[in-house]
């Protein structure tokens, strides 16, 4: 009987040993999981994009370049992300982050790696053997992950847009150290924020010599006006059925001293970003108004067309300052057109709308320009009204050439139903003549007529009326 109770005893005591052991290896485990396993993680993957930590990144990156295996280093940076509404809190920020980590797990391919860099930027490399001048289908690559980065995002039940731009360098397996490599990816980058959004550009010995130049441009565009290194030359309109000239649209023009001259399509986008477009902006107009009264004082009916940019409708002063510059100059203000691009529109319309409304009060004439070039949404069609729109060049340049033509054809059609007046810009022959003219476009400026000219050279066009 003793010897039985012992046994019962016994085995009684080594089922609770046997729980507790059970227990205590259940605790480690649970603690080896979800405290060290995360903490472990948290050294490898970044825990807000679910990406590979800098340092892991980078580690593995200079194993393959230590290794010489040839790949892509691309940078990429979330454009206009300060602009964004829905984006103002931290917590809202971290939730984009978090998607767009999301996205490109889900996209990089097979010998890829990625990282959050800093703010909004991303590293990633592709590892890729094949000779870049063979790899033709690697800009489709790029051109996928741009279009997916780029999707809307839904962050705290707010839809919101971004744009991406991407630089890129290539390693070939050669002496580069990851030190040489990072900064071209990043000029790269610098260069593909230029102008545009959405952009990618490829590293390329000459980017640094363009970077070089615009930082000149820079400079020296803040002394242009007051070293009078800026002029206008006036290109003619004509009405398309009578012949007639109707007016000239005034394009700027810079000559500098050393780098001689500058088109307006380079130094333009460059005035925009560093501010000076609202004061290069109000000398055009002041100096395209003086002109018109100098050669075509009233009662003549002939107008001036002014390019303006998007930053003059975010000046809440810009309309009270064009009718000073009318009130000023004495020009009617039936004779002045101000011409905005689609692109300008984009960020702003509400805002717009407010802006143009005030101008149209006054009795200004607005002009959509470059209609078809690049968002061309109806959005800005149904909200702001315009006397005249532009027929981006390229569209003109189509004509005759099947069935681009009668993307052409249909648009004059449509701008007609929308009871504003046409204008064709970019005429250089005459079968784009006959067809606008057999297509009812109202107006045409092109150097089939005239290329841009200086005001010495109007009188005569005047004369001839
Ligand atoms: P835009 O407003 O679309 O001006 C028309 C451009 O087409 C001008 O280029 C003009 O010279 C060119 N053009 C006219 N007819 C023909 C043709 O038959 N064939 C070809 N190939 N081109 C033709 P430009 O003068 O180089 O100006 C480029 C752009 O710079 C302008 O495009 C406008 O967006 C901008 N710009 C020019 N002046 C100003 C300005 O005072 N302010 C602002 N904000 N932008 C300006
Ligand atoms: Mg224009």
């Amino acid at each position: 009987m003793l010897l039985w109770d012992s046994l019962v005893s016994l085995r009684m005591y080594s089922g609770v040993a046997a729980t507790v052991t059970a227990a205590i290896i259940g605790i480690l485990f649970y603690y080896f999981m979800n405290v060290e396993w995360s903490r472990k993680r948290g050294l490898v993957i970044d825990e807000i994009t679910g990406l590979l930590q800098y340092d892991q990144f980078k580690g593995q990156l200079r194993k393959a370049i230590h290794h010489r295996n040839p790949l892509y280093l691309t940078v990429l940076n979330i454009d206009e992300f300060k602009s964004i509404n829905a984006l103002n809190t931290a917590s809202a920020r971290n939730e984009l982050l978090r998607q767009i980590g999301q996205r490109l797990n889900n996209w990089l391919p097979a010998n890829a790696a990625a990282c959050r860099f800093e703010g909004m930027d991303f590293i990633l490399y592709i590892s890729d053997s094949v000779p870049s001048s063979a790899s033709s289908n690697r800009s489709e690559l790029w051109q996928e992950m741009q279009t997916l980065l780029s999707a809307p995002y839904v962050i705290q039940h707010e839809l919101c847009h971004v744009t991406v731009s991407t630089g890129m360098t290539r390693y070939e397996g050669d002496e580069l150290t990851w030190e040489e490599l990072l900064p071209r990816a990043f000029t790269a980058l610098q260069h593909a924020k230029i102008n545009r959004i959405n952009e990618t550009v490829q590293y390329h010995e000459k980017l640094n010599d363009l970077i070089r130049r615009r930082t000149l441009i820079e400079i020296y565009l803040r002394q242009a006006i007051q070293e009078n290194q800026l002029s206008l030359q006036y290109q003619p309109q004509y009405e398309l059925q009578s012949g007639s000239l109707r007016g000239f649209e005034a394009l700027l023009r810079w000559n500098h001293p050393e780098l001689g001259d500058i088109p307006p399509n380079e130094f333009i986008p460059i005035a925009e970003k560093i501010n000076l477009i609202l004061s290069i902006g109000e000398w055009v107009l002041l100096q395209s108004c003086l002109m018109l009264q100098r050669i075509a004082p009233s009662p003549s009916l002939l107008k001036i067309s002014v390019n303006i940019s998007g930053a003059h409708l975010l000046d809440e002063q810009f309309p009270e300052k064009v009718r000073s510059i009318l009130d000023d100059t004495g020009l009617a203000a039936e004779r002045l057109e101000l011409e905005l691009q689609e692109s300008t529109l984009l960020h702003s319309l509400d805002h717009a709308d407010c802006q143009l409304r005030k101008l149209q009060d006054f009795g200004i004439r607005l002009v959509l320009d470059d209609f078809g070039s690049g968002y061309s949404s109806m959005q800005y069609l149904r909200k702001l009204s315009f006397h005249m729109i532009k027929i981006d060049k390229s569209f003109i340049h189509s004509i005759g050439h099947s069935p681009d033509q009668e993307v052409t054809g249909s648009m004059l059609q449509f701008i007609k139903q929308l009871r504003c007046g046409v204008i064709a810009v970019g005429l250089e022959t005459y079968e784009q003549l006959i067809y606008l003219k057999k297509n009812e476009c109202d107006f045409a400026q092109g150097y089939l007529f005239s290329k841009p000219l200086s005001e010495a050279q109007l009188p005569p066009l005047i004369q001839a009326v």
